[in-house]
């Protein structure tokens, strides 16, 4: 079908729809049964039990298998079942890790799925694109990705990108005209608009005439390659390490084969002895359990109002050194009231707050009848003429649905008893120029009853004033003298000192059929009319939020495009502008080179009057100062900012699609305090990594340091395979779980961030883990002797206490894995986790060792009362020694 060719009406028709009330609920649901959802096809999902086989790919799992093979046939039985059960238990583990991170991505893909705004029954909601068809009615503005094919029926200065589609990156204007001739192709279709394309200006409303795979898009991509899985910093030097972790695990186990042969034990024995110890000592099971641990973490962040949108981020928000953050609606609460309004050097004061439009006039102490003050008047008819938003009633709740601040303008209006209603009588809007952050500005043709055309503008005063040509004063067009000016410019200073945003009102008559051709045609010589300053209040949270990310180590810097003395008042409030900061203006930021910018930007705390395009210059200066930078922004201009920045940090719900996309973190409620409890979290988690990586390794160190020391010492194996097994696959797998989910240390906002250069063992990690590990070994070792050396002809007795003593030691150090510092800083049971998977491990450890009928597989018996008093002990050294020496150190400075 050609749409291209229709007309809009006939477009309607074919489609069969209506565009005042949009589809019906009932009609929607015929339509998905019958043409199915608005998605392209995805490739495959992998196979799950080939995912399943994939965990015994590891050369060494592969080895373990044989040899346990061999050792059945030779007869065997016990063993070979046993340490097959084990490795199957332990490549379910392994499966379901990699599962839960899989669904739980898969999860994250789907919350920040793309949505809408269609008309459906007769009113305008927000719905995922997913569930658009044939004959909904969408409407779209900048910054938004077109989500079906559609045909334009309603354009507002609109533009759109199609490089995704035809390959041009200039974008295209869009129109609703019809279109003829024969063979257009798509970049000349300009009253379409395609699926994936981005509306990089104006706004426009159209009419779907393809979904999902019937779409332009749809018929080029067959089959949508579904977007790779990002691997974090962390798990690329893990992998590196693992290799490393690998070639000595195996070197040290091949020594320990070796001397165990030299002094005499059979070949076999010390061969599947050697392969155990290499399956247990290679910590093959720490990448998937990173990224359980990173994903657990994004799922905590979700309940704190933050999504990951790309995993690595996680790990950078822990190094973030600078967030530079938008000041309105995510400092401040973007609830705007006029409190103030000014013209001619009149201040009038209007009561009332929020969006009720109830509210008095006052000058001074005096009541006004705005409708008596022709400059007031107009200052209000202007500003509610030249706005798209809407304020409905629900019930007794007053709604805004557009932009905050041109709804202050709506309700200041209503409040002196004007309504669009009663504006739409008298005026007709020709056309209009659409608000933009570089512009500042918005502007619109109207013709009144009486034909008399003219433009009114609405922006930032200090913009408009630079555009006007005279002023309204005393009732009378004057000359905007230079005298006036600093009249206007003091006024504007006034609103600003009382943390006021202002909004200028301009205007200038047209001719009859005079014709504007741009923009900047329509806003220039203006007659200036007056100001409406409005107040939007901090968000009552952002204040601590700031102090805390300063205790942190980590600076906030506002940019705000709005006016300077009004983003310094806010700055003090919350206290991001110390007394000798600098505060910077986009227009002295054009000025700059990059270098002058880097040699004071560690000084700037607020940048004013910004353009979107500024706040790349800044990511670039603070970058080149060695900081790793979080960057908000909500439009499409502030794409390259945030994905040039370390952190890109888009809003939920004021962010356009283009943001987000570009974004790593998106901000559900818009919020400056989440981006901290976010860096918290991200801190977090990358703690609690080390964590089990010093515990997996540390008991690691100590599995292969007993068995190496045995043999360098001439004695028995103190520990049999299928033990070594049982440890790798109990004592170290559940606890380094549960670390993964521990609680943050209290003093983690307290610390500077860490540098993303930082390696796996930076902090002493690799100390610890040496250290410990060797004392591990150490007391297990020491077990082992005394008691062997008491009974000689009860080996296995003497294993069994081993292999307690392993299991307890490893069980007692984990607490001190919890803190940075030592075990006695932190209370051992608030990691209920922790404690669950501790005594679960304890209890598996007693059933394998007293539960007659496992005796036999794990070669253990019964210990006596008293060998507890010895295991625990012994087992209690590598902790309290360690802990103990630190802990008297301290006390000693
Ligand atoms: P932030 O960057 O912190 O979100 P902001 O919202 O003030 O700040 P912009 O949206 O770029 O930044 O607005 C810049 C200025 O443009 C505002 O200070 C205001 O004077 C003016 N302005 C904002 N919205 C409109 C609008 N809808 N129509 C006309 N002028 C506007």
């Amino acid at each position: 079908m050609k749409w291209y060719e229709l007309k809009s009406e006939d477009v309607e028709r074919h489609v069969n729809t209506d565009y005042d009330q949009g589809l019906t609920s009932k009609e929607v649901k015929s339509r998905i049964e019958k043409f199915g959802y608005n998605e392209l096809q995805e490739a495959e999902k992998p196979n799950m039990f080939l995912m399943f086989l994939e965990q015994f790919k590891d050369f060494m799992v592969l080895v373990l298998l044989a040899a346990t093979l061999v050792s059945g046939l030779l007869g065997e039985y016990i063993d070979a079942i046993a340490i097959i059960a084990i490795v199957i238990i332990n490549a379910f583990l392994g499966f379901f890790q990699e599962r839960k991170a899989e669904k739980s991505l898969q999860a994250l893909k789907e919350l920040s799925a793309p949505q809408v705004m269609a008309l459906r029954e007769g009113a305008w909601s927000k719905i995922p694109s997913k569930e658009l068809v044939i004959g909904d009615v969408i409407k779209f503005s900048s910054g938004d990705r077109i989500s079906a094919d559609l045909r334009v029926i309603n354009s507002n200065s609109l533009e759109i990108e199609e490089s995704a589609l035809t390959g041009e990156s200039v974008p295209v204007q869009k129109r609703v005209e019809p279109i003829s001739g024969t063979n257009i192709g798509l970049g000349d279709q300009e009253n379409m608009a395609f699926m994936g394309t981005l509306v990089t200006r104006g706004s426009g409303v159209g009419v779907v005439v393809a979904t999902g795979m019937k779409t332009a898009m749809g018929q080029i991509a067959d089959l949508l390659q579904s977007a790779e899985t990002m691997i974090t910093p962390l798990q690329r030097k893990l992998e590196q390490l693992g290799k490393i972790l690998i070639t000595v695990a195996l070197a040290l186990t091949f020594i320990v084969v070796v001397l165990g042969v030299m002094q005499g034990h059979d070949v076999y024995s010390m061969f599947l002895a050697g392969v155990s110890l290499a399956v247990a000592a290679i910590p093959e099971g720490l990448p998937a359990i990173v990224t359980v641990a990173l994903s657990l973490g994004v799922q905590r962040m979700i309940k704190n109002n933050a999504i990951v949108r790309k995993l690595p981020a996680v790990e950078t928000l822990g190094c973030a050194s600078v967030i530079c953050s938008d000041k309105t609606g995510t400092m401040t609460q973007n609830k705007m009231t006029v409190t103030h309004l000014w013209s001619g050097g009149t201040t009038w004061n209007v009561s009332g707050t929020g969006y009720e439009p109830s509210g008095r006039f006052y000058e001074g102490d005096k009541d006004v009848n705005p409708s008596e003050v022709k400059s007031l008047q107009q200052l209000l008819t202007f500003g509610l003429l030249c706005n798209n938003a809407e304020l409905k009633q629900k019930k007794s709740e007053f709604i805004l649905d557009g932009d905050p601040t041109e709804g202050a303008l709506v309700v200041s209006a209503m409040k002196a008893g004007m309504t669009r209603k009663l504006l739409e009588e008298q005026f007709i809007i020709e056309k209009e120029f659409p608000f933009d952050s570089s512009r500042k500005m918005m502007s619109i043709i109207v013709r009144d009853t009486n034909g008399k055309r003219f433009v009114v503008t609405k922006g930032a005063p200090d913009v408009l004033i630079q555009n006007s040509e005279s002023i309204l004063w005393d009732q009378k067009q004057q000359f905007l003298s230079t005298r006036l000016k600093d009249e206007v410019e003091g006024a504007i200073e006034d609103l600003g000192k009382q943390a006021l945003r202002t909004i200028a009102i301009a205007f200038k008559a047209l001719g009859p059929s005079q014709t504007v051709y741009s923009e900047a045609d329509a806003e220039s010589n203006l007659i200036f009319i007056g100001l409406q300053g409005m107040i939007d209040p901090p968000r009552p949270e952002v204040k601590q939020a700031v102090i805390e990310c300063r205790e942190a180590g980590i600076k906030t810097v506002m940019i705000t495009g709005d006016h300077i003395v009004t983003a310094k008042a806010i700055a003090k409030q919350l206290e991001i502008l110390p007394e000798n900061g600098k505060v910077i203006q986009g227009s002295e930021l054009s000025d700059m080179t990059d270098e002058e910018l880097e040699s004071i930007v560690e000084d700037v705390y607020v940048f004013a009057r910004v353009s979107p395009e500024h706040k790349l210059k800044i990511v670039r200066a603070l970058q080149k100062n060695g900081h790793i930078v979080a960057m908000t922004g909500d439009g499409v201009n502030d794409a390259p900012a945030i994905k040039a920045s370390d952190i890109g940090i888009a809003m939920g719900i004021t962010g356009t699609d283009v943001a987000k996309e570009a974004s790593s973190l998106v901000l559900l409620d818009d919020n400056f305090a989440t981006i901290k409890a976010a860096i918290k979290e991200g801190r977090n988690i990358y703690e609690n990594i080390r964590k089990f990586i010093r515990y997996l390794l540390a008991s690691n160190v100590g599995e292969i340091l007993v068995m190496l020391f045995a043999m360098l010492l001439a004695l028995p194996l103190p520990l049999v395979p299928i033990q070594i097994l049982w440890v790798n696959l109990v004592t170290d797998g559940l606890p380094a779980m549960a670390l993964g989910l521990d609680q943050a240390e209290s003093d983690v906002m307290k610390r500077a961030p860490r540098s993303p250069k930082e390696g796996v063992f930076a902090r002493k990690l690799g100390w610890k883990i040496i250290s410990r590990g060797f004392l591990i070994g150490i007391v297990t070792l020491a077990a082992f002797m005394i008691v062997y050396n008491r009974q000689p002809d009860e080996l296995m007795y003497a294993q069994t206490i081993a292999f307690a003593t392993l299991v307890m030691a490893q069980l007692i150090h984990v607490f001190d894995c919890r803190s940075e510092r030592s075990v006695f800083h932190r209370n051992p049971f608030e990691n209920k986790y922790l404690v669950f998977a501790v005594i679960s491990s304890i209890l598996l450890m007693l059933v394998v060792i007293y539960y007659p009928p496992l005796q036999p597989i794990f070669h253990t018996t019964a210990i006596a009362l008293r060998d507890w008093l010895l295991i625990l002990g012994l087992s209690a050294i590598p902790t309290f020694m360690l802990a103990g020496s630190l802990l008297t150190r301290k006390r000693s400075k």
